[in-house]
């Protein structure tokens, strides 16, 4: 089962869910409703069934508020039930829905003066993969990267999208971090994964498969260039 974030903004009470894990969505409806929260969106970091299981009753809860996945995405939420009956022979579920729009590579979310969340796309888990960042007062401060790195900051999962791209995108993910290096303190940025707790992003960085998959990259783009040039 994956995890369900709720971001708000402590001035503006404005927040969005990100994916509606399903044991976790009656917990976290009852968080918004209990601090007076007003949710803008319901977003999910790709349309796999784990992470969009409960959509439909955060919709019950919150009708009027737009579900929105990754434009690449679309296709594989509306196969989610499906993956979700292949999966689970015994559950029966009419909670996932179909999204209502759509956001794109560099979309923002603005929850307030000082709460941005950007759309980082990351294709290799699932085609819609995508790592959200946060920034509190413009400094990154969290990335919720639902199976784009997980495991305990280690591999990331491998399941709909071929390993190269899996990897790959994980690898992009840590590049586009060091990019960001000066809208980032590393002591504190943390890493909130689709599965398990969330820990410090240098964990995963200075990790024995984090710097693998730097070495492997590497080796694959050079491969790219040779076969260029010829
Ligand atoms: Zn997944």
């Amino acid at each position: 089962m994956a995890n369900c974030y709720v971001l708000a903004d402590k001035k503006t009470k404005q927040c969005v869910v990100i994916d509606c894990g399903g044991q976790h969505i009656q917990a976290s409806i009852e968080i918004i409703k209990s601090n007076g929260f007003k949710p803008i969106y319901i977003l999910a970091t790709h349309a796999h069934f784990d992470h969009i299981e409960g959509t439909g009753i955060m919709k019950d809860a919150f009708p009027s508020v737009p579900f929105l996945v990754h434009k690449k995405g679309a296709k594989v939420c509306s196969r989610a039930s499906k993956q979700l009956s292949d999966v689970c022979m015994w559950m029966i579920r009419r909670d996932i829905i179909d999204a209502d729009d759509y956001f794109d590579n560099g979309s923002v979310f603005k929850l307030g003066p000082n709460l941005s969340i950007s759309v980082l796309h990351t294709p290799g888990h699932s085609p819609g993969s995508t790592v959200f960042m946060v920034y509190i007062k413009k400094v990154l401060t969290y990335a919720i990267s639902g199976d784009t790195a997980v495991m305990k900051g280690a591999a990331p999962m491998f399941w709909e999208g071929s390993l190269f791209w899996t990897k790959m995108s994980f690898v992009n993910f840590l590049e586009h971090i060091e990019k960001e290096a000066n809208r980032v303190d590393l002591e504190t940025f943390k890493l909130l994964p689709g599965h398990f707790a969330p820990l410090p992003f240098m964990k995963i960085r200075n990790g024995r498969y984090a710097k693998k998959a730097m070495k492997w990259a590497a080796k694959q783009r050079e491969r790219e260039c040779l076969a260029l040039d010829i």
